[in-house]
């Protein structure tokens, strides 16, 4: 009789254990919004709303769990806020749910808030009501809190996700700031907004670098840059810029070569290289400045102070620091490229900013660069390359005007003259003296936010060897 009870008396424990394990594990589930909205960002959360009740959305970004009580930071578009659950404080459910949450499940809570210095605005949520919209699966491989986490390449393969992570984010609020600063710079300086042709029947800087495609029964190419569209359309805006996108077939594996890129494009009618350069020094103040005062945030995120600069930027010529650098114990011959390896080795502090390198061999300049005309020196060009460091950020030049100068140095450079007819057209029509340059957006931001790695100045890279995601 006894043996009976017990037996049973185990059974009886056992589904009571099920039925409460099951009920758990019921307690979280995916919910639709509904008629939920949220009430505040994390950020306008102060003390204005001390014990009043909110809604915030976002993600949880982190856990800990110490038992009788829960501290969950949820992230919003904002920044982050702190829920605290204490087992005493909330109802069974509730708290049930809550020690479900896992890192990254997206979520609505409904809470008070109540002053916590600890926390990270000061505030937190005690919650009164949870809604999980979207449970996460599995542990992401990488926390939003790490700087320096794991390989690129598996934070590349859950993109969406690794630009949760606080320095990225940072990243990209500064890239922003960027974009606009230098829209709003260059329409303060009387220049118009363009978008050119991304599908083009000829390639503007050298052969080698073009992606070709397929444009219904022809060969056509993916743009390496708006050239020769912007110049044309000096002819009618005088002054234009284009922000797009640019395509090179980069075969090679480095942290500064990107295959598609965003291009800050500028060309100016009326003015000469000297003009363009003052220009874009200007263009990269007005764009610090900015980052200065709008991420202040952003940058103490990425330790990094953006760099002081005055103007004007100083200046070498190629020959000035060819020169420098063969004496320096260079093995290097006028009209050979200088290399950022090559860079590297010049025994100079002041290569440590931004600063330009002008007066280039024409040889290894595009077709579309103005040699000089002082007799003699043609072999020098009207052009420069803004430095930072060893890094380039922008090429630009004077560009020639004249259509048989033009078809000269296309013909020296053995490109097909034939295939550029629709260009060469316009030149009988008044192509005015003009200049210009194109700044490698991700580029500049490896400058300015100090970014290693390429990639991690855009959303979704692509090189060599990444077409996903
Ligand atoms: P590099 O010598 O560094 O390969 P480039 O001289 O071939 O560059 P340009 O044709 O002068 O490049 O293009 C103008 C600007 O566009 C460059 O100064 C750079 O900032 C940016 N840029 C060019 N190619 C790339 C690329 N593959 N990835 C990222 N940015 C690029
Ligand atoms: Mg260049």
């Amino acid at each position: 009789m006894l043996r009976v009870i017990k037996v049973k008396l185990s059974v009886a424990i056992k589904s009571l254990k099920l039925s409460r394990s099951l009920e758990l594990n019921d307690v979280l589930q995916e919910e639709e919004i509904g008629r939920w909205r949220r009430t505040h960002y994390s950020s306008e959360i102060n003390s204005s709303l001390e014990d009043r009740e909110v809604i915030i959305m976002g993600w949880v970004s982190s856990k800990r769990d110490h038992g009788n009580i829960l501290f969950i930071i949820v992230r919003d578009r904002y920044g982050e806020v702190q829920v605290i659950a204490k087992k005493s404080e909330c109802s069974k459910l509730l708290f049930g749910q809550m020690q479900q949450i896992k890192e990254h499940t997206s979520l609505a809570i409904r809470g008070t808030i109540r002053p916590q210095d600890k926390a990270p605005n000061g505030f937190e949520i005690i919650p009164l009501e949870l809604k999980a919209f979207s449970i996460a699966r599995k542990a992401a491989p990488f926390m939003t809190q790490n700087k320096t986490p794991i390989g690129i390449d598996t934070r590349l393969d859950l993109r969406a996700i690794d630009l949760r992570r606080n320095v990225l984010q940072s990243i990209f609020h500064i890239r922003y700031t960027v974009l606009n600063a230098s829209r709003e710079f260059l329409s303060r300086q009387g220049f118009i907004e363009v978008n050119t042709p991304k599908m083009i029947a000829t390639a503007t800087e050298g052969g080698a670098a073009l992606f070709p495609i397929f444009y219904y029964d022809r060969e056509a190419f993916l743009a390496q840059s708006p050239q020769l569209y912007k110049e044309q359309l000096t002819m009618a805006f005088e002054n234009v810029f284009e922000i797009g996108p640019i395509f090179r077939a980069e075969p090679s594996r480095t942290n500064r070569h990107l295959s598609e890129s965003i291009s800050i494009d500028v060309e100016k009618a009326f003015v000469d290289y000297n003009d363009i350069m003052n220009l874009l020094e200007r263009l990269i103040l007005h764009v610090l400045d900015s980052v200065k005062e709008k991420n202040q945030n952003d940058l103490a995120n990425l330790d990094f102070q953006s760099p002081n600069i005055e103007l004007p930027f100083p200046k070498y010529s190629y020959s000035d620091l060819l020169e420098q650098l063969q004496e320096g114990g260079e093995r290097i011959a006028w009209g050979d490229d200088l290399s950022p390896q090559t860079m590297r080795n010049l025994p100079d502090e002041r290569m440590n900013g931004f600063y330009f390198i002008t007066d280039w061999p024409t040889s290894l300049k595009p077709f579309y660069v103005k040699p000089k005309t002082a007799p003699g020196s043609e072999r020098v060009s009207e052009s420069f390359d803004l430095m930072y460091g060893s890094l380039e950020i922008s090429s630009g030049s004077t560009r020639i005007n004249r259509k048989d100068e033009l078809l000269e140095r296309m013909k020296k450079q053995g490109l097909n003259t034939q295939a550029f007819d629709y260009h060469l057209k316009v030149f009988d029509y008044g192509m005015p003296p003009h200049a210009g340059f194109g700044v490698g957006l991700e580029r500049l931001m490896m400058a300015i936010a100090k970014i290693d790695n390429i990639r991690d100045a855009i959303l979704y890279p692509r090189d060599i060897d990444r077409l996903t995601p």
